[in-house]
């Protein structure tokens, strides 16, 4: 991407910010291209907002707290019930916007779509889960819990999921009564527009929900900002361990999800067809840009049967049709160097993705989904996360074995064993190093109101980003204690 000196028409006008209510230009910031990965095309330019930009989205958030958080959180939930409605109104243009600026194929930006309108249902329980906790704790003294809003919070988000990650976050951070400002990631920032336009067709007051665009500047001045009190991030590791720094530095709460690598463990005894289909969905899926795709697969024992049944279901699927665009030509460059690496230090490239050119979309960043066997733990391939469709075979005496590479890795998100023996599939649910685990399961993320959330270089915070486990992130607690009555017990606290 390019900064743009002269303007060229795009099919989308120009990405403005969103603050107080209204679509508005950045402070002199400098604008890069916004492209659609499916044919190479520039579809809109995306302003890269500084530090002024992210104080006027601040104080419009900052202005808008004391009578949103003052609204009942009965009243605030009606907003996200029409949401929710909207959301699946909209589905079709929603869905073809994901598709344009991340490239993923339609079915599954429709699925992105109505994961949003789930995340919202569970916003929309939240005045029933979140009652507060009352004891006599001693003869007419009473001792209740209450849960507050944080106050100005921010989400950052990646280029994976451009309607569901935003929607990870903001029904449950503006349900429970926070103001909010969104940066989406500058490779997809269209959805957001349309994100903040349904919530004001829903009722949301002004200045509830603000959007700055950018990168890394905006970022830095989101985390040293002194009147944003919260930060949720998603994205790379790396940057994630820039934010949480930064932002625990400045004393602000923050909940940073990071990359990925998930093993699948598959023992002789699985289920073969639904272990190959499976299998082959959760590293193709989305192009393999999942924080949930499996890239390493564990043979445990003769697994050859299984393999060979991957490389037929992988060998009928078709770039363009069955699998969408990795999201730029860089990280088509970088998946394929991956490939070729391994391919060097030994390992048998059973299906090579490889050079995949769709016909009529020459200039798209296709990588055809990739099989590659015979890959050993110390290789690049194995410990890095790829982030496109490819997986690797690492073969294994047994689960132990299995497990102990899972181990090796430094993330901890996913990990899922295919079996039949209940006795095995408990031994990899209680040993993974994960925080999110599966039994026959390929992306085992857990639906609502089970929350989302890794371990290890996953995730830095305490707390799920999604689900009850995000409650605790969103609000601070006030314990009360009170003794109203004459005869009120006389302990020594009295
Ligand atoms: P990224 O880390 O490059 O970008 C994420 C966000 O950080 C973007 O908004 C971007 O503008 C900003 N950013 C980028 N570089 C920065 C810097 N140096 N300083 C400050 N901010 C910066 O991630 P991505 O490429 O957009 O997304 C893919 C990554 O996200 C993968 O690693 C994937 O595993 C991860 N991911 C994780 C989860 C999860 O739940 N753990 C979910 C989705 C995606």
């Amino acid at each position: 991407m390019s900064v743009i000196e002269q303007a060229v028409p795009t099919r989308y006008p120009d990405v403005r910010n969103y603050i107080a209510g209204e679509f508005v230009d950045g402070n002199g910031a400098p604008a890069i291209d916004v492209t659609n990965p499916a044919d190479g095309s520039v579809i809109s330019r995306v302003p890269l907002s500084g530090s002024a930009d992210v104080a006027r989205a601040a104080a419009a958030a900052k202005a808008a707290f004391p009578a949103w958080s003052a609204t009942p959180i009965k009243e605030r939930v009606q907003v996200f019930f029409r949401y929710k409605t909207l959301l699946e109104k909209n589905i079709d243009e929603l869905a073809a916007l994901v598709t344009e600026e991340n490239g993923k194929i339609d079915s599954e930006a429709r699925a992105e779509v109505l994961k949003s309108a789930e995340l919202t249902e569970f916003a929309c329980s939240l005045p029933q889960i979140t009652a507060g906790e009352v004891l006599e704790v001693s003869r007419g003294v009473e001792c209740r819990v209450e849960r507050f809003p944080v106050g100005v919070v921010a989400s950052i988000t990646p280029f994976n999921f451009p309607n569901m990650v935003p929607n990870w976050t903001l029904p449950n951070a503006i349900a429970l009564g926070n103001t909010f400002i969104l940066k989406p990631s500058e490779m997809v920032p269209l959805s957001a527009g349309r994100i903040a336009e349904l919530l004001r067709e829903a009722g949301l007051p002004d200045g509830v929900f603000n959007i700055v665009h950018g990168g890394q500047e905006t970022v830095e001045a989101i985390c040293d900002h002194p009147d944003i009190e919260g930060i949720s991030f998603v994205g790379s590791t790396k940057v994630a361990k820039i934010v949480y720094r930064r932002g625990t530095a400045n004393l602000k709460r923050v909940l940073a999800l990071g990359g990925a690598k998930n093993h699948l463990i598959v023992m002789p005894d699985a289920e073969p067809e639904m272990t190959s289909n499976n299998v082959v969905a959760s590293m193709s899926g989305c192009a393999g840009q999942r924080c949930m795709a499996a890239s390493v697969m564990m043979a445990v024992g003769s697994s050859d049967h299984i393999i060979e049944r991957m490389v037929r279901i992988v060998r009928a699927m078709v770039p363009g049709v069955h699998v969408g665009p990795v999201i730029s030509r860089a990280a088509k460059e970088r998946i394929e160097g991956y490939i070729s690496e391994a391919e060097k230090a030994g390992a048998k490239v059973l299906v090579d993705g490889r050079g995949y050119v769709v016909p009529g979309r020459e200039n798209g960043y296709y990588v055809g989904p990739t099989l590659i066997d015979l890959v050993t733990p110390d290789m690049r391939i194995a410990q890095e996360e790829v982030f496109g469709p490819v997986m690797v075979i690492i073969r294994a005496k047994n689960v132990e074995e299995a497990v102990a590479v899972q181990h090796r890795s430094p993330y901890g998100n996913a990990a899922s064993v295919f079996t039949e023996s209940g006795g095995v599939a408990r031994y990899v649910m209680e040993n993974a190093s994960a925080g999110m685990v599966g039994v026959n399961v390929g992306v085992p993320v857990p639906r609502e109101p089970f929350g989302f959330g890794g371990w290890n270089e996953s995730k830095f915070g305490v707390g799920d980003i999604t689900g009850r486990g995000s409650i605790e992130f969103w609000t601070k607690s006030k314990k009360m204690t009170t003794k109203w009555n004459k005869e009120a017990g006389v302990n020594w606290m009295s």
